[in-house]
């Protein structure tokens, strides 16, 4: 079994101290700090309404406004000034080339560059084009982008549409030249949406419709409704060299094995400690880049495990703010590798230390500047909160598995509902003082109905203080956490485009508050009191839907008990999580307010399926490379060298002393020989499941959950025993960079 090795040879070992060398010679990159105070370059990299008001005529400026506002149509002879307008611009500050830039289902965002730049058919000459039609419309090669069998079924071409509500940009593309990139919709010439931003735009519109309805009971001059959001962004960094020594993260984004780190975030010192200089570097250089293309990045610190970071933006519009996201993780990979550092953006790159989520914070703003998940004291207000606040607990509730559908991957599987990771269980927390005063609505509210006039009073609804924001009321645990005058979701993935997400939460709510106002207006025409209505209405819905709430320790044992009791589910794998997508009920509510036809929604859930196929095969692939070529072959080295010593020992009449070693190589065998069992049997796993594969929906799904139970249910055992090599093996021998290698960053 030992073969026939020399003792030194040359391992792959040697690869991993060549990076180590290189990760800790590595100094923090000097960033010059912009001359500039923020406001004199934030936004100068976009086509802004500034810009716009100096580059346009007034007719074009007003019609492009109200296309951003209202997401009107642009006429082509204004498409066509714009053009012109953006081209000057666009070259003025360096632009060879332009795009439309779209979020297409894969998750990443794609590109396909144009040059400005054309030939004069006439003499020949090179002019600089950019006609209207170029700006509203381009037809990226769609073949490779996924559309879920509706390409078999429809027309196989799409095109991309300008998105005027989402500023144009200026991307460097790397070799000195930028690019004019144009955000942009993805559409089949059958009108099917193949991207994240064409569902969500509708969803957007569906809430201000529904939401401003309601907002009418209240006061008039609520005219428009803006669903807004703000990503915070948790991420690892850690170095270049380290990076590319690691296969697993290099093909699947997350190590597949590594033994925790003797420190790790039980001290809690990374969280509150000082930002390493080569992090610093990096931040305050992508930051720059940020604010330049008018993203407003404010907040930078450390999370709470080693190596972790978060950076988060001030709120803006939903739209713009996904649109933002995406650019700036984008934009993050690019200057990291300025800093020769990685940006790991999966949700659980290392086993033991805590995963990365994107906190969406969502509320909403009406055209007069009201926060409507904002409490107020004053007790009109505070009535008009609580309809937003009971309507929102209403949806989550009655679509909460949708909402788990929304924020499924393969990588927030390993976040979400996995051995050491919180449950997959939604629920909402609300802080003790909007518990009480919702349990008050519903027990109280009757009684002091019947007393005195003055309705608001009576109601009991004026002790809700108007800033709930009492840090220890923070519950860290909840997936869908009220945080003072906004919902905080929690459970988003780290790598995930908040699309998906944002478009069914405000799906949901759209739909919630159109049940609520049919729910109120028959009571109003038979004449009963609007507050007194609100009221009952809201009664109704809070018992309802209170099963939710939940303000205990979401990581906890009892909560799994817990749950199912409440008839909450707990929906821990991702191809489960997905089929929600195709229930009924969720086609239905998608289908009633235009977001997304069946079609559609079978075309994702295939995709996201496949996805996730994809993601699993290539850990489980990585996995037995690794564990075969690299962690068996290297364990089976090491214990030849032991085999030698023991032999030695015996040779010299030292028996006893050779008895712990003998032991040594026992434990050896025993987990290399466990391991290359699982690997195999996994192996064969991957195949019956492929077996499966074709075309059919139902195929799909079958892969899919043959691979989230089968093929995954060798990752674990595999893991154990490589890990606990890890911790027998020479530390020289070792092939692997070792997880306290690549969680400090200096
Ligand atoms: P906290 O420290 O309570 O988490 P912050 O004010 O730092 O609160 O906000 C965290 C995130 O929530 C930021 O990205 C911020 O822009 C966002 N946020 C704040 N108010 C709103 C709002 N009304 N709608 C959406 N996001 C918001
Ligand atoms: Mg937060």
């Amino acid at each position: 079994m030992f073969g026939d090795l020399k003792p030194y040879q040359i391992t792959m070992s040697n690869f991993r101290f060549k990076a180590l060398e290189q990760a800790q010679s590595r100094q923090a990159i000097a960033v010059a700090a912009p001359a500039e105070r923020v406001a004199e370059y934030y936004g100068s990299y976009t086509f802004n309404k500034e810009t716009m008001r100096t580059m346009l005529s007034p007719e074009a400026f007003h019609k492009i406004t109200h296309a951003i506002e209202n997401g009107s149509r642009v006429e082509r002879d204004i498409a066509d000034e714009i053009a012109n307008a953006l081209k000057t611009w666009a070259i003025g500050k360096g632009a060879t080339h332009y795009t439309h830039w779209f979020q297409p289902l894969t998750g990443a965002t794609a590109e396909k560059h144009d040059a400005f730049f054309d030939i004069n058919p006439g003499d020949g000459k090179a002019i600089e084009k950019f006609k209207g039609s170029a700006l509203v419309q381009q037809e990226p090669d769609a073949s490779s982008f996924p559309s879920g069998g509706l390409r078999n079924t429809f027309e196989a071409r799409g095109y991309t549409g300008w998105d005027p509500s989402s500023p144009a940009f200026l991307m460097d593309n790397g070799a000195g030249g930028k690019t004019l990139c144009i955000p942009s919709v993805f559409i089949a010439y059958t009108g099917e949406a193949l991207d994240h931003k064409t569902p969500l735009l509708k969803a957007l519109s569906a809430l201000d419709k529904a939401a401003t309805a309601v907002c009418q009971y209240f006061d008039r001059n609520i005219e428009k409704v803006i669903p807004t959001l703000g990503p915070e962004q948790e991420y690892f960094l850690i170095d270049r060299a380290l990076f590319y020594a690691r296969p697993d993260l290099v093909m699947a984004g997350r190590t597949v094995f590594g033994h925790p780190p003797a420190r790790g975030q039980q001290l809690d010192d990374h969280y509150f400690g000082s930002i390493p200089p080569r992090v610093n570097a990096f931040m305050v250089d992508f930051e720059f880049e940020a604010l330049k293309l008018g993203m407003p990045v404010r907040t930078r610190h450390n999370e709470v495990a080693p190596g972790q970071y978060e950076v988060a933006p001030t709120f803006e519009e939903v739209n713009l703010a996904v649109d933002h996201n995406a650019l700036l993780m984008d934009l993050m990979e690019k200057v990291a590798e300025r800093h020769s550092l990685k940006v790991l953006f999966h949700e659980k790159p290392f086993a033991g230390i805590n995963g990365s989520g994107k906190h969406n914070n969502w509320s909403m703003t009406t055209n007069t500047g009201v926060n409507l998940l904002a409490p107020s004291s004053k007790p009109k207000e505070t009535l008009r909160f609580l309809t937003f606040l009971v309507n929102v607990i209403k949806a989550v509730h009655d679509h909460a598995d949708l909402l788990r559908a929304s924020i499924a991957s393969a990588g927030n599987e390993h976040r979400l509902g996995a051995n050491e990771a919180p449950p997959a269980i939604m629920s909402v927390f609300l802080g003790k003082t909007l518990t009480k005063a919702l349990e008050d609505l519903e027990t109280k509210s009757e009684i002091m109905l019947e007393k005195g006039d003055n309705v608001y009073y009576k109601l009991g609804l004026t002790r809700i203080p108007s800033l709930i924001r009492d840090n220890t009321d923070r519950n860290r645990t909840s997936p869908f956490a009220f945080t003072g005058n906004k919902f905080e979701f929690r459970a988003v993935g780290g790598a995930a485009n908040s699309s998906a997400t944002m478009t069914v939460l405000n799906t949901i709510v759209a739909d919630q508050l159109t049940k609520f106002k049919a729910d109120l207006d028959p009571r109003l025409e038979a004449g009963e009191k609007k507050e007194i209505a609100i009221v009952e209405v809201l009664k109704k819905y809070y018992a309802a839907s209170k099963a939710i709430l939940f303000e205990g320790n979401g990581y906890g044992d009892d909560w799994i008990l817990e749950a199912p009791r409440r008839g909450l589910s707990n929906i821990t794998s991702t191809p489960d999580a997905l089929a929600v997508y195709i229930k009924p009920e969720s086609i239905a509510v998608f289908e009633r307010l235009g977001i997304l036809s069946r079609a559609e929604v079978e075309s994702r859930y295939e995709i996201e399926l496949e996805r996730y196929v994809k993601m699993v095969q290539i850990e489980s692939r990585v996995m037995g490379d690794l564990a075969m070529n690299h962690i068996v072959s290297t364990a089976l080295k090491y214990q030849n060298r032991l085999a030698e010593t023991a032999k030695n020992l015996v040779d010299l009449g030292l028996t006893d002393e050779a008895e712990p070693i003998k032991d040594l190589l026992r434990e050896i065998s025993k987990r290399v020989i466990t391991i290359k069992t699982n690997v195999a049997a996994m192996i064969e796993a991957r195949k019956r499941a492929n077996r499966v594969g074709g075309s059919a929906l139902t195929d799909t799904c079958e892969m899919a959950r043959l691979y989230a139970s089968d093929v995954k249910g060798f990752f674990e055992p595999i893991r154990y025993e490589v890990d606990k090599l890890e911790e027998i093996v020479d530390d020289e021998d070792w092939p692997l960079v070792k997880y306290r290698e690549m969680l400090f960053v200096k």
